[in-house]
């Protein structure tokens, strides 16, 4: 993809969650582009950086290692971990990305509260949902919610910021929003148990549905795509 081609995917990217929180009577700037950048080059990521964007977003631990080093000059990138986790790279993520949006598990909670670094803030990290069912084997399953919430809203050097889900495709495009208000509810039970945790975040969104997740409350939309073209590589 040429540089003209990514100035425009991006800024077309933005101009549709601009539009999406207008027609869901939400103020501007209140959801956020998060770029997802897996199985893309180092180079676009920079060139997306140029041209404004922070957040990116990957679901490769070496990979998104490599192209940290790459970029360790862009000194104000945010890196987030969205990817499934394993246990033995927990100390890698713990250490190298200022969100992990696919915590499902207290193990790796407590593995990544004990191995963030001390000279770096608490690592923001959203709970994983299984809001499909049985179509999905990774995230957190609702009724586990609560307990897995409470475990990890005592871990200090993490910060409970929120939830994220990745529903399976809706047969019935009509029916894509239901997940996402799952999810949200889902979100407003925990604020009510947790007054004192920073539950401000619903990461929820790709390129095939912002919009439902947008008019459900989405903050945080998670697009690769839509910024970066197809992946030839299948995830
Ligand atoms: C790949 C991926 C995305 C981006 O998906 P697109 O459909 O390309 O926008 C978002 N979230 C997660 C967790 C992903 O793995």
């Amino acid at each position: 993809m040429t540089d003209l081609v990514l100035s425009d995917s991006l800024a077309a990217a933005r101009r549709r969650l601009a539009s999406a929180l207008a027609e869901a009577g939400r103020p501007p700037g209140d959801a956020a582009l998060l770029a997802v950048s897996k199985t893309k080059p180092a180079a676009l990521i920079r060139e997306a950086y140029r041209l404004g964007q922070r957040d990116f977003g990957e679901n490769y631990l070496q990979e998104a290692l490599d192209k940290q080093a790459e970029l360790a000059d862009l000194d104000d990138i945010v890196w987030h971990f969205i990817g499934p986790l394993q246990s033995n790279k927990t100390r890698e993520a713990a250490g190298r990305f200022a969100w992990i949006h696919s915590l499902d598990r207290e193990k790796i909670a407590r593995r990544l509260n004990a191995q963030r670094p001390d000279a770096l803030p608490p690592l923001n990290v959203c709970l994983q949902v299984n809001v499909s069912g049985e179509a999905s084997k990774s995230g957190v399953a609702v009724a586990e919610l609560p307990a897995l919430a409470e475990a990890v809203a005592a871990l200090p050097r993490l910060r409970l910021r929120g939830l994220m889900a990745i529903p399976a495709p809706a047969a019935d495009p009509r029916e894509q929003g239901r997940p996402f208000a799952r999810l949200r509810e889902a979100l407003e039970i925990l604020r009510e148990r947790h007054p004192e945790a920073p539950l401000d975040t619903l990461s929820m969104g790709m390129s095939g549905d912002l919009e439902a997740a947008v008019a459900e409350g989405a903050t945080l939309v998670r697009l690769g795509t839509a910024i970066f073209g197809a992946r030839r590589r299948p995830d």
